[in-house]
């Protein structure tokens, strides 16, 4: 079993501004970034030293906007796909930039869970930019926020795209009872785990992993047992990592995002996504990449 860290840096801006986004939605300043540097970099140190052969590590950074565009992570991403025991390094991303650099990464543990932003680029590159990662063998997701207007994009993008592509979908849940039955079932032609992504699970007092199998880790070392619950169990450079793990049941009242309700026991997750699990693409897609 490996521990699989979420990580989120203190970058906060996107070269996108969707409107359904919220966050990304302020401009980091120099000084910013030069911290969100600092600070990644000393992370990915913490990593090397505490990942082992007993310890194996999974990564996957989930930020506040797009961070794939920053040189200083990409080198991050490159260091730790080539870590011995860091099994998995993942990022979510909307693939806006250039994808020469993962010719440096290890294809077997680097993986991408990507968003197609149709107001921002057109079919075309995206598909491109996918079939590039394919190139590479670097397994990825594509996805698409489930907006009513967004439906022929999702009906193009699904038709060019190779079938070995996995291409789920989030529900917009800003609304109530925002989709009719027949929107569902047209989404779930699409995404055949749709369905699974429209409750706000309620969580409470219910069994997860995040605490102890899975962990969040802001850019300040700060560990909290996942990105929802904001009960700091200590930090990285200071505490040893086994005195912040501890398996418990969950303290709020529902979750309802893709990277938190994933780790409720009772979703039995690993079954539909196997080592898939943090990039987004189930057990039945694995071979793609
Ligand atoms: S690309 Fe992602 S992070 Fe950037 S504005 Fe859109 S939803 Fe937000
Ligand atoms: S169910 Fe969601 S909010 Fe509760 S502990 Fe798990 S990830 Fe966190």
């Amino acid at each position: 079993m490996s521990l699989k860290v979420i990580y989120r840096g203190h970058l906060t801006d996107c070269n996108y501004s969707c409107e359904y986004c919220p966050f990304a939605k302020e401009k980091n300043s120099r000084e910013m970034q030069v911290l969100d540097k600092k600070d990644l970099d000393r992370f990915v140190a913490w990593v090397e030293h505490n990942s082992s052969a007993d310890y194996p590590m999974e990564i996957f950074i989930t930020p506040y906007g797009e961070a794939l565009v920053r040189k200083w992570y990409q080198e991050a991403v490159i260091h730790l796909s080539h870590l011995p025991h860091v099994r998995k390094v993942a990022a979510q991303t909307n693939l806006a930039w250039n994808p020469q650099w993962l010719s440096r990464c290890n294809p077997q543990t680097t993986a991408l869970w990507t968003t197609y932003h149709p107001d921002f680029v057109s079919e075309d590159k995206f598909v491109d930019k996918s079939n590039a990662l394919s190139a590479m063998h670097i397994r990825h997701s594509v996805g698409v926020v489930g907006l009513k207007q967004h439906f022929p994009h999702i009906t193009a993008l699904r038709q060019r795209l190779p079938q070995d592509i996995y291409m789920w979908i989030n529900a917009y849940k800003r609304e109530a009872d925002y989709y009719s039955e027949a929107e569902i079932a047209f989404l779930e032609n699409i995404d055949q785990l749709f369905r699974l992504n429209l409750p706000w699970y309620e969580s409470m007092g219910k069994a997860c992993k995040a605490g102890d199998e899975v962990v969040s880790i802001e850019g300040n070392g700060d560990l909290f047992r996942c990105h929802f619950i904001k009960t700091r169990k200590g930090n990285i450079f200071t505490d040893p990592l086994a005195s912040m793990l501890k398996k418990e049941a969950c303290t709020k009242a529902t979750c309802h995002c893709h990277i938190g309700y994933i780790h409720l026991d009772d979703m039995k997750s690993h079954e539909v996504y196997g080592s898939g699990l943090l990039e987004r693409i189930p057990v039945s897609y694995l071979s793609n990449g």
